[in-house]
């Protein structure tokens, strides 16, 4: 019976957990991450404006685990040792294993002087929720919305949510029949931020923005925040409220695990999403620097694409058979805005936007519903 670690709890790892299972109905699995749920990170941008509710957003795993057969330890990973072969956590155990699966998401960089004074919604339900109740105390400002990206590797980045962030804002500001009391501002480094998106989505977001009376400040990178303000190395602005998504790096066990990480810090994996230089430990998701076009995007669509891969070669190089399986790169994704979608896709061959459409809002809502589906409902896989 083969011995075999997940690390995390998101995406990538329950989805390798199931593909795990789909191939392996008696493998030992076990899982380790801080606790036993899943956090359904792309609705976040919805509890600003009361859509979803935090518990909403937080499925409970223990139905999950019983039906796959998963032992779940509670804890983080603070060490990987023995190329792989054992991992050490903060409560003071390690787990052997014959085979190994990180998908421990990424980390931000969150290096930025004053960079306290800024929100980043993609650390969680908390996060969303000071989002919340911060606007909601506010009577009238400015709002400043950004991203950073990693210096030493552009592509990892998330820019998406912020221009969900920034166009549900608008609306729901509307909404609320008060936005002319405020004032929203984008900043970037870059001149053309979300260039990944591609070009044409590149001007469709700035459209969208100079049709919503939202001011841009682009091309100069963000040096530091205050209280008060946004500092760019060419300018500063005034903003009562910044949301700010820095640049990503890997987990913070990556950089003492021996294993081989992309100058970014990720932990640098091959076409077989296998840990480049390691013997059967592999990575999904946002923990990895994965090979692939520039634009490849760190989303949950690729973490479970990988995952899907890493778990088949996993179970292959554990009956002594070659790695061969891939995963394809493709950014699919509706740039929510609370009343509307649009969606954006692009593969190798080619990519589009469409308009913004309401049918799309709703698109999103139910793919949110039937994805949780095999999380809230588990059923053993056959
Ligand atoms: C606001 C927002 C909107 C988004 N919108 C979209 C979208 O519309 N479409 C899309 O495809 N993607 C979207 N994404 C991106 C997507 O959520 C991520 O790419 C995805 O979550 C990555 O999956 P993962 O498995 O790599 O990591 P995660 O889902 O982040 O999971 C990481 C897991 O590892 C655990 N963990 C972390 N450190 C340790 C440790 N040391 N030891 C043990 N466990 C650990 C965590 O607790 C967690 O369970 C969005 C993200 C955000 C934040």
């Amino acid at each position: 019976m083969h011995r075999i670690t997940v690390i995390g709890a998101g995406f990538g790892a329950l989805t390798a957990v199931r593909e795990l299972r789909r191939h392996d109905q008696t493998a030992e699995i076990t899982l380790i991450a801080p606790k036993a749920e899943l956090i359904y990170l792309p609705s976040l941008i919805w509890i600003p404006a009361g859509i979803r509710q935090p518990e909403d957003l937080r499925i409970n795993l223990h139905a999950f685990f019983a039906t796959h057969k998963v032992k779940h330890v509670a804890a983080r990973v603070t060490a990987i040792e023995q190329g792989g072969r054992r991992v050490v956590t903060d409560g003071d155990t390690a787990v052997d294993n014959d085979g190994l699966i990180i998908a421990a998401g990424g980390r931000f960089l969150k290096k930025l002087p004053g960079i306290e004074h800024a929100i980043t919604i993609c650390e969680g339900i908390e996060a969303a929720v000071t989002i919340r109740d911060r606007l909601n105390d506010m009577q009238n400002g400015t709002i400043a919305v950004g991203f950073g990206a990693n210096p030493k590797e552009p592509a990892s980045v998330r820019g998406g949510p912020m221009f969900e962030l920034l166009f549900g804002l608008d609306n729901l500001l509307k909404r609320q029949g008060r936005r002319d009391k405020f004032k929203l501002v984008f900043f970037n480094g870059a001149s053309r931020p979300g260039a990944r998106l591609g070009d044409k989505a590149v001007d469709r977001l700035l459209d969208e923005m100079k049709k919503r009376d939202i001011e841009t400040r682009l091309g100069h990178k963000p040096v530091r925040f205050e209280a008060d303000k946004v500092v760019t190395e060419a300018e500063e602005f005034p903003a009562d409220l910044i949301l700010f998504m820095p640049g990503m790096t890997g987990p913070d066990f990556a950089p003492s695990s021996g294993l081989a990480l992309s100058s970014g810090g990720l932990i640098q994996a091959d076409e077989h999403a296998r840990a480049t230089g390691a013997e059967r430990v592999y990575v999904a998701g946002d923990s990895g620097s994965f090979p692939g076009p520039e634009w490849a995007p760190k989303q949950a669509h690729m973490a479970d694409l990988q995952a899907e891969a890493a778990a088949r070669n996993l179970l292959d190089e554990l009956t002594g058979r070659e790695p061969t399986h891939t995963f394809k790169t493709e950014l699919v994704c509706i740039i929510d805005t609370l009343e509307t979608g649009i969606l954006v896709f692009r593969n190798p061959k080619r990519g589009f936007i469409t308009p913004p459409s309401r049918l799309l809002h709703f698109a999103k809502r139910s793919f949110e519903h039937n994805y949780l589906q095999r999380y809230r409902r588990p059923k053993p896989m056959r």
